[in-house]
């Protein structure tokens, strides 16, 4: 099944994916954490990436496609996978259908989790990653009503787009996940 989770930064994507990805044994793919590892390693995209994510603005769509299409290739991929952080704009999701169009993919779901303001920037504050400072934070939730929200019209309209309430307990959010991925297998 390919599954897609979108979310404001702090929703708990990376946790539920997590979750997800072992439930339906499939990979989960994170394209926040292939950028983190392609900057540590100083690899031609971490390198041009870097800047924009330390920023807490997000990469160019060209570098998070070439990134993330090269893994989906690839064999452990061909069931599924579950997509944490991607797509994250319009563009990439028309990128992302041509791209399964072209593989005779189907995508499975489109789970949004939503979670207000002020719980995610609790939640962010207490995270301690590099990039979670208040500044940062606030410009990356800018980032996504700008850019990222629109995506949910884009899905929604053709129904593929499940809301989740991300406010309750892993365990709760997880059970209502479950409940649709179930449905639709
Ligand atoms: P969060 O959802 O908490 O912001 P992620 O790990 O998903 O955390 O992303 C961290 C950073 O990686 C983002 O702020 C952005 O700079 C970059 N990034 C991740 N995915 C994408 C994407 N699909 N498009 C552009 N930038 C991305």
């Amino acid at each position: 099944m390919q599954i897609v989770l979108i979310g404001p930064p702090g929703a708990g994507k990376g946790t539920q994916s997590v979750r997800l990805a072992e439930y339906l044994q499939v990979p989960h793919l994170s394209t926040g954490e292939m950028l983190r590892d392609a900057c540590l390693r100083k690899t031609d995209v971490g390198l041009r990436a870097n800047e924009a994510m330390q920023r807490g603005q997000l990469v160019p769509d060209e570098l998070v496609e070439e990134i993330l299409f090269e893994r989906l290739e690839e064999k452990d991929c061909q069931g599924g996978s579950i997509l944490d952080g991607f797509p994250r704009t319009v563009p990439q999701a028309v990128a992302f259908d041509a791209w399964l169009g072209k593989h005779q993919r189907p995508l499975s779901t489109v789970l949004e989790l939503r979670v207000n303001k002020e719980e995610l920037l609790e939640r962010l504050s207490s995270r301690g990653r590099e990039d979670d400072n208040r500044e940062i934070v606030l410009a990356r939730l800018d980032q996504y009503d700008e850019l990222t929200h629109p995506l949910l019209d884009y899905y929604g309209k053709r129904s593929a787009l499940h809301v989740i309430d991300g406010q309750g307990s892993a365990e709760e959010v997880f059970a209502q996940i479950c409940s649709i991925v179930d449905a639709r297998k």
